[in-house]
């Protein structure tokens, strides 16, 4: 084979798969269908402000900055990163405050301070116990191509059984932290997983390590300069890279891809295709109709999200950069979202990227990104919801409980509004109308997630959060490499692959 990959998507997935083998030595076409990369990781401008329309908390940045590398280049050069001290602000319904602060050390002793010594020891030991299972599930699960589950079945497994992966990640992280709100904190990752940390595995205790332990980053600019510099890395390594250019679908003869059309009719020819758009779409928008497993078919979606960007014209007081409100009935809010219901008591989060870069609005300003946890559109018969009517809704509810949680006046001081509902999601081409994709259930985790490889078409891969290994940033850089992986073992020996590196 020669050597030539399409790329559909401009995702942080697409991207990472497309720089690992131009830098490999393919020959790589990389087709987007808007006007910037990102996907997900979008960006919106107005009057002044400027919106990332997705991620919030970057992290594990080591993943990037392999990337770069790669290419012989330095991160640092190109997408300065910093840690964030505070990572988060959680306040908690009877008025106490925990702060998850930029190092353990200091961690071990804002929850001295808070929760006392008692819980600070056992922090310590919980903080060492995280890494363990980090350590031990990242090569083993995460950054990893199954051929079959028994692909499992190994001494890591019972190594992750003796650290409490395989049971409920509630108790696990109970039988190590008596405070209740510690166990919020470090449970509550759960639901970017799609899941309630009282069904969710211990194994998701890793998400709790990469943003409590490893840390949470930010780069000037915003999230959006992400994929902006791994596209401008992608054009540095040689692929070309053109925007505006939908994919209509991926042609097959022979039951084996050949390339690419879009729809302004332009044929890209290619040895192997890599699919960036979420999995189930892809599989039904783009390949041939007899092409979709059942199991895709039968999947089950993570909760969503209602998006509230606001552009103010004052500070909000005593935000930080990230800040968290947690509910009184903390199950229940999970209880309510996986049947379809919004939550009756709503935990909430409040992102204000102008702590960490005042230039994303006019001077005095102030950017607030405040998500709402919502149910998808998957739903439960019966509780579908008409977002069209809600949206506005939102918006009010989102200023008011600002305002309640004492961020001061916000409804007189919004110049600029724009609501995201399960709906638009879903135009946005998101099965189920979640952004977070399938949930990551026992039956859909690890050699149970939809694999990279179309098994009836030849020569296709996928790449993203609809695979493996999951959802979120770092997860969807790691399935560039895990997609890039399996371009090389169809295209053979031609590419030239560099050694991977430890994440850091
Ligand atoms: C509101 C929100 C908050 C989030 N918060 C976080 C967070 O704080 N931390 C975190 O780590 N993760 C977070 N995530 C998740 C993270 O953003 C995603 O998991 C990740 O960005 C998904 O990347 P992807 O490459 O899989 O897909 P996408 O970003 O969806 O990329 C797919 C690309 O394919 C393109 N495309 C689609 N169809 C076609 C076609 N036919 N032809 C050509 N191009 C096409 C799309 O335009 C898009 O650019 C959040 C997501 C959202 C939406």
């Amino acid at each position: 084979m020669s050597g030539r990959v399409a790329v559909v998507g401009a995702g942080l997935g697409g991207l990472s798969a497309a720089v690992r083998l131009a830098a490999a030595g393919a020959r790589v076409t990389l087709l987007e269908r808007e006007a910037r990369p990102g996907g997900r990781a979008g960006r919106f401008e107005r009057d002044g402000y400027a919106f990332d329309t997705g991620p919030t908390v970057l992290t594990m940045p080591g993943l990037v900055a392999e990337l770069f590398a790669l290419a012989g280049e330095d991160m640092g050069e190109h997408l300065p990163v910093r840690r964030l001290d505070p990572a988060y602000r959680a306040s908690f319904h009877d008025g106490s405050v925990l702060r998850v602060r930029g190092s353990v050390d200091a961690m071990e002793q804002e929850v001295r301070d808070v929760c006392g010594p008692g819980e600070a020891a056992r922090f310590r030991g919980f903080a060492e116990h995280l890494g363990r299972l980090y350590r031990l599930e990242y090569p083993t699960f995460i950054d990893r191509n199954f051929r079959t589950p028994l692909d499992l079945v190994r001494p890591q497994l019972a190594a992750l059984v003796r650290l409490g992966g395989l049971r409920r990640l509630h108790p696990l992280v109970s039988t190590h932290l008596r405070d209740w709100r510690l166990r919020r904190l470090f449970t509550f990752q759960a639901m970017y997983a799609g899941m309630s940390p009282f069904r969710a595995l211990g194994v998701y205790a890793v998400i709790a390590y990469m943003d409590t332990v490893a840390g949470v980053f930010f780069t000037p600019g915003g999230i959006h300069r992400l994929p902006t510099e791994l596209a401008a890395l992608a054009g540095r390594v040689g692929v070309d890279v053109r925007y505006r250019s939908t994919v209509e679908r991926v042609e097959v003869r022979g039951g084996r891809a050949t390339g690419v059309r879009t729809t302004d009719g332009t044929f890209v020819p290619a040895d192997v295709v890599v699919v960036n758009p979420d999995l189930p779409a892809a599989y039904r928008d783009l390949l041939p109709p007899g092409a979709t497993p059942a199991r895709v078919r039968r999947l089950r979606y993570s909760p969503s999200c209602v998006v509230v960007h606001l552009g103010l014209d004052r500070p909000l007081r005593g935000a930080e950069h990230h800040n968290i409100h947690f509910a009184r009935g903390y199950r229940e809010s999970f209880d309510d979202l996986l049947a379809g219901r919004l939550q009756r008591d709503p935990s909430w989060f409040l992102t204000v990227p102008t702590r960490g870069d005042p230039a994303l609005a006019p001077p005095g300003g102030e950017v607030g990104f405040y998500l709402l946890p919502a149910p998808n559109r998957q739903g439960v018969v019966g509780t579908q919801i008409d977002w069209e009517a809600q949206a506005p809704r939102e918006v009010l509810a989102a200023q008011r409980r600002m305002e309640a949680a004492g961020y001061g006046p916000v409804r007189d001081a919004t110049l600029v509004t724009e609501v995201v509902t399960p709906s638009d999601w879903e135009r946005q081409g998101m099965a189920a109308g979640t952004p977070f994709g399938a949930s990551h259930s026992l039956g859909q985790t690890g050699p149970f997630r939809p694999r990279n490889v179309a098994p009836r078409v030849d020569g296709v891969v996928f790449v993203g959060s609809g695979t493996t290994p999951g959802v979120g940033v770092p997860m969807v850089l790691v399935s560039g490499r895990l997609a890039a992986e399996r371009v090389a073992a169809m295209i053979g020996p031609s590419l030239r692959w560099a050694p991977r590196t430890a994440a850091a």
